[in-house]
Parts: structure tokens; sequence; C-alpha cells
């Protein structure tokens, strides 16, 4: 049974009622797409190696002593590019966070899913690594199509088998990877070394996400992509007939129509000199030969327009370029361009929206470049101990502090402290270092000890200057309590 009513839709109309991917009975219709190849194809391999190898060596590289990429969030421990967060940077952290969401938000509403196509670790993954591998093992389409529908033969069992191993054995290695980010390499790299049964916790949830990794590349794949992904959810949201995908340029293309011996004679003309080819009996330059659909990861016909599901891949652009080439007719019939590009022959980029995200997005990256510029090596907190007012001691009336320091650098830090205004408070130490070590926090108590010839008020402000090396690297101001 259809859950859905297609007898109300026109023909042209369904694959707005269907998933390219799912049959109306809401069975999985399994994509067996075919293997692309072309410039995109080529540019996208080359960069999906980069970022594969970059993926997987950023944990293990260190920059000063630091792990190039951690995301150690149980702990809340984030190193950036060699560079230290520390708990009370959070708020750098979580700018940075949104500054990527704007700067996602931006690039998609200018250039569609260009994430999902050449940057995202899914795609890159299922086409560069597993789908290759596929192909290795099970061969083209049309034999992996045969041999599903076949029985299970000895063929099919061994093929199977050694796909799934190998499947199975780089998903684990993702899956380590990706906890290298977490726990950080140097952990990771010691729990190897202990071997898993001193871990078995985290040696179950090792498992669990190489299950997941497996489950995503062996069974999930486009349907991540369509139902999962949160990104191409809101991604309809933001496209419109402005922004630059992946397009078919139906004005050309249209009517499309097989290729016929009236067309070759039409090309041969051409090719002795005559007038510039176009195809007799106004006929578009689509030859309808579902090229740009066989070799579609998610199994749709670009020639229905912007589809959600399109994850601007490429692969179709590459598959018409070659056909075009073959019957001799201009490359670009599937293109990047716009609806208002190929509609109007106006490619309009920086509309409105476009400059306003563009002016949001040059606020959030000033800001954190400031934040950044103006982060200290030292945080430094001060408080009044808690509970207490004011005591008498022999030198004078005393109030009690608490002092915190943060060491963001990875060497030690001298420092001194001493009330600038008004005059006559001094500063008694109670056991605290000189110095603040590498990437350490200081944590102690101090006095304050009001002299004879200070100004007798019961409340008086106090500015406190913390110096090192006799350079003011951060002044407070606290109150001093006296009877
Ligand atoms: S329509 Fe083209 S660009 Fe979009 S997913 Fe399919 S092959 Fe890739
Ligand atoms: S590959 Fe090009 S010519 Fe062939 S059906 Fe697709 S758009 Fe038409």
């Amino acid at each position: 049974m259809s859950i859905i009513d297609l007898d109300l839709i026109e023909d042209h109309e369904r694959f707005r009622a269907e998933l390219g991917s799912i049959h109306p009975d809401g069975k999985r219709r399994w994509i067996y797409a075919r293997k692309p190849k072309g410039r995109f194809t080529t540019w996208r391999t080359i960069l999906g190696w980069f970022l594969m190898a970059f993926l997987v060596l950023a944990p293990f590289v260190k920059v000063g002593g630091h792990q190039f990429l951690l995301l150690n969030i149980i702990d809340r421990e984030f190193v950036l590019f060699g560079m230290p967060f520390w708990p009370n940077d959070f708020y750098l952290v979580a700018l940075l966070f949104l500054t990527g969401v704007i700067t996602v938000v931006l690039f998609t509403a200018t250039l569609g899913r260009i994430w999902c196509g050449w940057l995202c670790p899914q795609t890159i993954f299922m086409e560069i690594v597993f789908r290759q591998i596929e192909y290795l093992i099970e061969g083209g389409p049309k034999e992996q199509a045969q041999r599903k529908a076949g029985p299970w033969n000895w063929d099919r069992i061994w093929r199977t088998g050694v796909k799934v191993v190998v499947f199975f054995a780089i998903s684990f290695g993702i899956a380590n990877v990706f906890l290298s980010y977490i726990i950080s390499s140097d952990v990771l790299l010691q729990y190897v070394e202990n071997g898993p049964a001193a871990h078995v916790e985290l040696f179950g949830g090792l498992v669990f996400f190489t299950f997941v990794f497996f489950m995503v590349f062996y069974r999930f794949r486009e349907q991540a992509c369509l139902i999962a992904c949160p990104y191409g959810r809101y991604m309809s949201a933001l496209v419109d007939e402005n922004t630059i995908a992946v397009t078919y340029d139906f004005k050309r293309g249209e009517d499309r129509a097989k290729w016929t011996r009236a067309d070759n004679e039409a090309k041969k003309q051409t090719a002795s000199g005559s007038a510039s080819f176009t195809r007799p009996e106004q006929k578009g330059d689509c030859v309808d030969c579902h090229q740009c659909v066989t070799v579609c990861p998610t199994g749709i016909d670009i020639r229905n327009g912007i589809q959600l599901e399109c994850v601007n891949c490429t692969a179709c652009i590459d598959a018409c370029d070659e056909v075009m080439d073959k019957v001799g007719l201009d490359r670009g019939l599937v293109r990047y361009s716009s609806l208002n590009a190929v509609e109007n022959g106006r490619a309009k980029v920086f509309t409105k929206r476009i400059k306003a995200y563009l002016a949001v997005w040059f606020v959030m990256v000033a800001a954190v470049s400031t934040l950044f510029i103006f982060r200290h090596d030292l945080d430094v907190v001060v408080l009044r101990q808690e509970g207490t007012t004011w005591v008498t001691m022999q030198e004078g009336i005393a109030n009690f502090y608490r002092l915190q320091i943060i060491n963001k650098t990875d060497h030690d830090i001298p420092y001194e402290m001493h009330v600038t205004s008004p005059h006559g408070f001094s500063i008694k130490n109670i056991g605290l270092p000189s110095h603040v070590g590498a990437e350490d926090i200081l944590k102690g108590r101090f006095i304050i000890i009001r002299e004879n010839d200070a100004p007798k008020t019961t409340e008086t402000k106090l500015t406190i200057e913390m110096t090192t090396n006799g350079k003011v690297f951060h002044t407070i101001t606290t109150s001093f309590i006296a009877p």
C-alpha cells in the first residue's frame, strides 16, 4: 500500500511527493550510483584526501606541546590550532562556534550546500573511501544490483564478508580518531598500550561508535543526509532563486529528446565549418540519457530543479559534461548556477539578504578577533573571603581575601601585588608562591592590613595592581571593611 495517494499527483510532479531513495510504500530503494569521472570529481577527490589527512593528523600533531585540535567537551578543555582555551575562555569558544554557524549560513545562502558536497566528512568518507572500496569488491552498480537480486551463492557470500570486515575495520579507525579529539591522542595511545581489558567501559563505547559509523556507511548512507542531518533541513530555508547551486539549465535543455540521426547530421555540418550546432526540430540540448541520474548518490533527477535531497556533490555536472563532449554540444547544461541566472540570464550574488548576512559576519569576526587579541595570558580573580569582616592584628585592622590566578602560557610567570590607592594599605602573603606555574591555576589567600596613616572609613574602595617583571598585567578593585 502506498503511503501517499500518487493517483492525485501528476507524473512530472511526482518527485515532489517521493524520495528518490524510498519507494512509495515506504520501503528503501537502494541507490546503485555509477562511478562519476571528470574535473569536479578530480578536484573533490584531491580536496577530500587533503581533508581526511587533516582530520586524522590534527589530534596527533603538537604545537607548543599542545594537541593541534582538542575538543574535550567532558572536561571543558579545548585546544584550537594549538591554542589552549580554559573554562573561563568558554565565551570565546561559544563565540567562535556562533561565528562558524553564521559562516555556514552565509555560504549556504550564497553557494547552496557547498559544505555537503565538498567538505562534509560523511560525504567525503562515503564517496571517496567506502564507495570506492565497494566498487573494488563488488564491481559496478549493475553487478551489485544483479548480485543482490540473486541467491546467496559463494560469490555473494565472500564479497559481502570481505566488505563487512573492511568497512568495520575502517569504521574502527574513524571511531579511534574521533575519540582522540575528545580524550586526547596521548591518553588514547596510553589506553592502547594498556590494552582494552584495563579500560573496558571506554572500549565498549569505542565498539559502539564503530558500529554506528559502520551502519552509517554500510546501510544508512544518503539517508543520513536526507533524514538525520539538521543542516540539510535548515538549508532549504536559506536558499533562494539567487543561490548558486548545482543547476540544470532547463532553458537550454528543454524540450529534452533522445539523440537521433537528424542530430548526427546537424553535428556533421558543424564539423565541416557551417553554422553553429543546434539540434534540429526545436529540441533542447538534453538528450535524455539519464547519465546525470545514474551517478547521483541520492537517486534524484537534477532536471526536476533544486531539491532537498541534492547534496551538491557535482557528480551530475561531470556526467552531463561527458555526454555533451560526446555529442558535440557545449558543456555546462548542468552547472553551478542559480535559478535566476538560468531563467533571466541575471546572476545576482550580493542581494540585500547576503549583504545583511555579510554585515553580521564581519561584526562577529571583528568581535572575536578583538577578544582574541586582548585575551590575557593571566586571568585573576580576587574575592573577599566568605564569612569574614575584619580582624584586629598587631599591625592594624586586617581583611582576608581569596586569590586565583590562571596562567594560560607554557612558562612560569612571577607576580607581585600592591595596593596602589588609597595610601596606607599593605598586603601580607599567607603562604602564596611567588610565581604561577606554566598552565597552572594558583589558588590561595592573602591579607590586607590598614596601617595607621590610612583613611579611617568603615568601607574603603581599594585598587590593587598585579605586576610581573615590573609591568602591570591586572588591576583589581575591592573593598576593605573596618569598624
Ligand atoms: S543531483 Fe547532482 S549534485 Fe545533487 S546529489 Fe545528485 S549528483 Fe549530486
Ligand atoms: S546527463 Fe545531461 S543530457 Fe543526459 S539526461 Fe542528464 S541533463 Fe540530459
